[in-house]
């Protein structure tokens, strides 16, 4: 089913993110993981896409599992690290897998490349017209980050840019994580008077463990509230403590997002179906 169509229908979604194995060695373990979160029935669940082989190979392959779960499914792709050749053979495996959701990225920008190459698109922007060109019927959603982009100039440059995704067929965004939610509530404030009307899926991302921490921020350069640094300061050597207290931190932003009209949360469960069952066991009776 096209998310744009789930977005729509459903009073509230609730989405997860899997990643594909780095090589074909743990697939199996992976695959598991997939299964099991499956099982918990999310709106849908997207499959992130990394550069090289192998995994750009497994992300399409998960995709197409997660489908044949009865799961609606979106397949990640980036461009800016692959030759336009490459990108529509991609896409062309996407519709012939027929995963009609794709989440059309730039990708970061490798150390050692030089920007912009030739043969290569730009932008996300780009590759949403190159889709649109390959497989027209497929739903294109976008990436947005509620504290900006870290190359963009400035906010409001960021946000003309995200108008031109949407503008190419974008038809939903999902966020950077974030972990104070007024810096989301004020993005979409921001987002609405800029004219961008497509649902922005709020992006939630339970940490649960110091290392994962300092990792997603080193990724994102996402602002930690001083609220979450203390957590972090008193329980990141206690894994036990850690997990439990990242996840509580995580159902306390999407209860606060629930509670205040936000409708659509994806959250990245990076590959842990026991922290994905225990989200869904404290949000009971509320998703
Ligand atoms: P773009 O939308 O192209 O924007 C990139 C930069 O260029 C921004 O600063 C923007 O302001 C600027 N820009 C955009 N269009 C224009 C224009 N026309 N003119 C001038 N400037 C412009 N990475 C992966 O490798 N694999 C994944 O699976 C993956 N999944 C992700 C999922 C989500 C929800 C998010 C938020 C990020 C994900 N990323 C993933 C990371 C992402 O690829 C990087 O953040 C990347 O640096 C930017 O990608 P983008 O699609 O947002 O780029």
């Amino acid at each position: 089913m096209k998310i744009s169509e789930i977005l729509k229908n459903e009073d509230i979604t609730i989405s997860m993110e899997v990643f594909p194995p780095k090589s074909n060695a743990n697939y199996d373990d992976v695959e598991a993981a997939v299964k099991e979160i499956a099982k918990l029935k999310p709106s849908f669940i997207s499959c992130t896409y990394g550069a090289g082989g192998g995994t750009s190979d497994n992300t399409v392959k998960i995709s197409k599992t997660i489908k044949d779960l009865g799961v609606t499914s979106m397949a990640h792709l980036t461009c800016i690290s692959s030759t336009k050749d490459k990108v529509e053979s991609q896409i062309k495996k996407i519709k012939e897998n027929n995963i009609e959701n794709i989440l059309a990225l730039r990708g970061d920008i490798p150390k050692d490349m030089e920007f912009p190459m030739d043969n290569h698109f730009r932008y996300a922007s780009d590759l949403i017209n190159e889709i649109k060109t390959i497989y027209p019927e497929a739903c294109i959603g976008g990436a947005c980050y509620p504290e900006k982009h870290p190359e963009a100039l400035n906010k409001d440059a960021d946000i003309k840019n995200i108008k031109k995704k949407v503008d190419a067929g974008c038809e939903f965004l999902t966020t950077q994580m974030f972990f104070d939610n007024s810096v989301y509530y004020n993005y979409l404030y921001r987002l609405r008077e800029a004219g961008i009307n497509v649902p922005v899926i709020a992006g939630i991302m339970p940490v649960t463990s110091k290392r994962q921490m300092e990792r997603s921020i080193e990724l994102s350069g996402c602002i930690v509230p001083p609220r979450f640094k203390a957590l972090v300061d008193k329980f990141g050597d206690n894994p036990e403590a850690m997990t439990n207290a990242g996840i509580v931190y995580a159902c306390d932003q999407i209860i606060d997002l629930l509670a205040n009209g936000i409708k659509n949360i994806h959250i990245y469960t990076m590959n842990k179906p026991d922290v994905s069952r225990e989200i869904y066991t404290i949000l009971r009776g509320i998703i």
